[in-house]
């Protein structure tokens, strides 16, 4: 499969299964979000730090393949959606995704993110987004039309740099900051995730997004030992420690004001 990553084109070998499903919406303890709605199992942006990357375990073909070298479809979750919304008596927030990226590079060819929303607008549910792809822009035309909408675009770092290294699959941040804008523009509630707080310029970062965010989140990062031999690698070792996740978040909260909430 051929990902197109900003101005980076690569190879990347992605097995991809087509599973069905039995249930969609799972309880969430995600503040302001009652379920949550992952239309694929895997994720094919493939982060290093990948807090998801246990998901595998409950994968049906894919147990022993390393996190981003797989995706299972979901392919009958819309339907499952459906008849699930169809049965609650009370309607409640989405949020779509927590354990994989909605607008992974699979939902271009199979738009079951896509669905999911307008089953969850036809059910008059409210809908959380949060994504790294540029793809959601796709969508602009459903995710504009009601109040009841609000997409995050996850954003760790100003450095594409450090991006590359981290996220190697996953969109550069300059086409997120143009996804942003778009989404913005188009009367979207837009906010950001910073998390997990990457080495980075906190002042270059606030300065590329402050104006198309209603607020940010921000999130230490939780799972250090799965990268510290590439953060070491990279001459990055000072942003493995406690004293840099405080700083840089004070420095964000410093900035955004209370536009900032941290995890
Ligand atoms: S986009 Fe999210 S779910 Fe996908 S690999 Fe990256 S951190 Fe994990």
């Amino acid at each position: 499969m051929f990902l197109t990553a900003g101005d980076y084109y690569f190879v990347v070998l992605m097995s991809i299964t087509e599973i069905t499903v039995k249930t969609a919406l799972v309880r969430s303890k995600i503040a302001g979000v009652d379920f949550v709605v992952n239309p694929y199992l895997g994720c094919g942006h493939g982060c290093r730090y990948c807090y998801a990357s246990f998901m595998a375990r409950y994968s049906h073909h894919h147990k022993r393949y390393p996190w981003g070298t797989f995706v299972e479809v979901k392919c009958n979750i819309v339907e499952v959606l459906h008849s699930e919304l169809s049965r609650k008596r009370r309607k409640g927030t989405v949020m779509m995704s927590s354990v994989c990226d909605p607008y992974q590079p699979m939902e271009r060819k199979y738009r079951l993110t896509r669905q999911c929303i307008e089953a969850l607008k036809e059910f008059g549910w409210g809908i959380d987004i949060l994504t790294r792809s540029p793809l959601v822009t796709r969508d602009i035309d459903l995710l504009s039309d009601t109040s009841s909408v609000a997409v995050g675009i996850t954003i760790p770092t100003d450095s594409d740099h450090v991006r590359t290294v981290l996220e190697p699959n996953a969109p550069s941040i300059r086409n997120r900051l143009t996804a942003l804008k778009q989404l913005y523009d188009a009367g979207i509630d837009t906010w950001v995730f910073i998390g997990p707080l990457l080495p980075m310029n906190p002042r270059k970062l606030y300065e590329s997004i402050e104006s198309y965010v209603g607020h940010i989140l921000i999130d230490s990062l939780n799972y250090r030992d799965k990268v510290r031999d590439i953060f070491m690698k990279n001459n990055w070792a000072y942003a493995l420690t406690d004293g840099y996740a405080r700083d840089t978040a004070g420095e964000l909260i410093r900035l955004f004001g209370n536009r900032a909430e941290k995890v």
